[in-house]
């Protein structure tokens, strides 16, 4: 079958990248989590006091990054900053808070996009973020936009962030998510938005694997359906 690209947009904790995962592994894709990039930019900018305000500093900060994703022996891929493995820490709570004023910055959107857009080049990539259908990857054969019922969402980023051990309340996690959703869809540079062509998947009374195998069907859909359904 010939190789495409999918764009999976959608807001935090929707279950974009459950289901990028699964479809990336279904198919034999690369996965591409965006969002990893915008942390670890937004891990850089904090241990380093970066002054986001600072054009010149933010753009010297940029030149010196080097991001680039790994699988470890369990095969689970690690986002690696400048030689370093940064997954946890960029899943931490102190990046969350500060990460969506980071990725509202123009010339950070530049230089990830740019890198984005090299590694889809080859075609057979599954990347999921905010501005992926819209921006990134326009041309991509298939589209995805996932959404949630905010409380579901809220006890799902809850209990991975129980999983992991961190010390968190629900309101916290409710107001995380309600922070970084207003400021993705309100900011000026590309900001969260359905793309036209892209299908609407709610994800809120599916499980995981019925989540999966929707969009495995709408992968496989993707020739014979013109008039791409809604769920
Ligand atoms: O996907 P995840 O929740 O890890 O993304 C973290 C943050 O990175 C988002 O809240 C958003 O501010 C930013 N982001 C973005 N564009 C993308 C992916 C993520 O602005 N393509």
């Amino acid at each position: 079958m010939k190789r495409i690209n999918i764009a999976i947009d959608g807001f935090s904790s929707s279950g974009k990248s459950t289901i990028a995962k699964a479809l990336a592994k279904a198919l034999g894709y690369i996965f591409i989590d965006t969002g990893a990039m915008y942390r670890a930019v937004t891990l850089y900018f904090l241990d380093r006091q970066i002054p986001l305000d600072d054009p010149q500093a933010v753009s010297d900060a940029l030149r010196q990054m080097q991001i680039r994703f790994e699988r470890d022996a369990q095969g689970r891929q690690r986002t690696i900053l400048n030689g370093r493995d940064v997954e946890d820490e960029i899943r931490s709570m102190r990046v969350a808070r500060a990460v969506s004023q980071v990725a509202a910055i123009p010339a950070v959107r530049r230089a990830m996009v740019h890198q984005q857009r090299e590694m889809a080049r080859s075609k057979g990539v599954v990347m999921d973020g905010r501005d992926i259908g819209t921006v990134v990857l326009p041309d991509a054969e298939l589209k995805l936009f996932i959404t949630a019922r905010p409380e579901v969402r809220t006890q799902r980023r809850y209990r991975e962030l129980l999983e992991k051990g961190l010390n968190i309340t629900p309101e916290e996690v409710a107001e995380n998510l309600a922070q970084r959703d207003y400021i993705d869809s309100h900011r000026e540079d590309s900001p969260l938005r359905q793309a036209k062509d892209a299908i609407l998947l709610d994800t809120s009374d599916l499980s995981r694997e019925e989540q999966v195998q929707k969009a495995l069907q709408l992968v496989k859909n993707r020739d014979t359906d013109k008039n791409h359904p809604h769920f």
